[in-house]
């Protein structure tokens, strides 16, 4: 008998135009590369983590002492946050696609009682958790929250701040006042807008918990941090009730990032095996936020979006996405069906566009880290040249002028 041992795994570039992961920085790919070899409780990766602990409150606004990164994904962050969340407890999930439709998953998981959970394992629907649908291509609004907090007086509701299946930008300021007017801890999937959009958390008091990714906003795929942040009152709540999960017990993980009973103390306490790689990227991907600052990278997302949507609408395409990261469209009507076909051929290329992942199919193309005209001309060239492939017919060279007046406009304002 022989082993099988394969080639090493070589994984092209491709161009990361999609909804996420955004393009690494060098600086975070560079960072991780050099650190040396060190265990999870040397100094300096303990310290690192303090660093980067004290420079995440900055980027997300706060001053809650649990915020924190969880190793892992955005859904690991997601887990996190609604580890409070018991079985038997009332919540109601807004749903306006793919995302916040698997975090109602998640909350009806985690609300189910045994025997709710036990009549359908992967996808139970326990009697204490409303699921309001608003649909594809539409946003919550507060007064969609404020019906349904009023109607059903919760413990607990959840809403995803961008919804980036259909890229919606959901109210978070009705979300968070109708929570505060009736008592609910209101709890945001904050992955797409983290790093993108300008705002402080904060500012929203009727949230009690917040969860972002590592690999959208905050630029930072090797796989790290995906961050979170609690209020004192979702800690209390947590710490009446407890959860059941070990790991993912926000109380518990926060202990590695020097936060124990409340406070911050000098340095972390184990919790699990950190990695200094994944520290030392998370840290560099901190500081070129901080460096860039969280108002700049908006108002350069809400530009570059800007010129994006400019040049598809100039194409044909109808819009009908309002997130600054991300555009989704229709495409014309004479290609009209043929949406796979188009983000396939796309993507066989190396130019990672996606389509939506729930109904109806539309495409999608993300500008996540991808903050230069350059970059922006690469994307809208390569996306006419697949339309004109397809038999569309797409001035280019009408469309690059266009961009370049667009370019030239910021240029002349500086
Ligand atoms: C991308 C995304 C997620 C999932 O993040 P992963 O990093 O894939 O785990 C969850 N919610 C929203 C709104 C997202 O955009």
């Amino acid at each position: 008998m022989t082993n099988t041992i394969f080639a090493p795994l070589e994984i092209p570039h491709t161009l990361a135009a999609g909804p996420g992961p955004g393009n690494t920085d060098p600086r975070v790919l560079e960072r991780f590369a050099s650190a040396g070899t060190a265990d999870h409780m040397q100094p300096d990766v303990l310290r690192g983590m303090i660093e980067c602990k004290k420079m995440l409150r900055d980027v997300m606004g706060t001053s809650n002492i649990y915020t924190f990164g969880v190793a892992g994904t955005g859904w690991s962050g997601l887990d996190v946050m609604f580890s409070a969340v018991m079985p038997g407890d009332t919540v109601v999930v807004f749903n306006n696609g793919t995302f916040s439709g698997i975090d109602g998953l998640t909350v009806r998981m985690k609300a189910a009682t045994a025997d709710e959970l036990r009549a359908n394992p992967l996808d139970p629907k326990p009697a204490s958790v409303t699921i309001i649908d608003v649909p594809h291509g539409q946003s919550v609004t507060g007064e969609i929250v404020e019906a349904a907090l009023s109607e059903h007086k919760p413990k607990w509701a959840a809403m995803a701040h961008w919804e980036t299946g259909s890229g919606r930008v959901n109210d978070i300021r009705g979300f968070s006042e109708a929570c505060d007017r009736h008592g609910v801890m209101g709890l945001v999937d904050a992955v797409s807008s983290l790093g993108v959009e300008d705002f402080r958390i904060d500012d929203f008091a009727g949230v009690a918990g917040w969860a972002s990714c590592p690999q959208k906003g905050i630029c930072c795929l090797p796989l790290t941090y995906a961050p979170v942040s609690f209020t004192d009152r979702y800690i209390t709540e947590l710490s009446k009730t407890g959860c059941r999960t070990f790991v993912h017990n926000p109380i518990l993980e926060a202990r590695h990032w020097g936060i124990v009973d409340g406070q911050d103390v000098e340095k972390g306490t184990y919790h699990r095996t950190h990695s200094p790689y994944a520290v030392a990227a998370f840290h560099e991907a901190l500081r070129i936020t901080l460096q860039h600052s969280v108002a700049q990278r908006a108002r350069d997302y809400a530009f570059h979006e800007a010129a994006l949507r400019e040049a598809v609408t100039a194409m044909g395409c109808t819009v009908t996405s309002n997130m600054t990261s991300l555009v989704v469209l229709n495409l014309p009507e004479s290609l009209a069906g043929r949406e796979m076909e188009l983000v396939q051929s796309c993507r066989a290329k190396g130019f990672g566009i996606w389509p939506t992942l729930s109904a109806p199919v539309q495409v999608r193309i993300g500008i996540l880290n991808l903050l230069t005209p350059d970059a922006i001309s690469e994307i809208v060239t390569r996306f006419a040249k697949a339309m004109q492939d397809m038999g569309a017919a797409v001035d280019l060279i009408a469309i690059q002028n266009r961009l370049d007046r667009h370019f030239e406009t910021a240029i002349a304002a500086e």
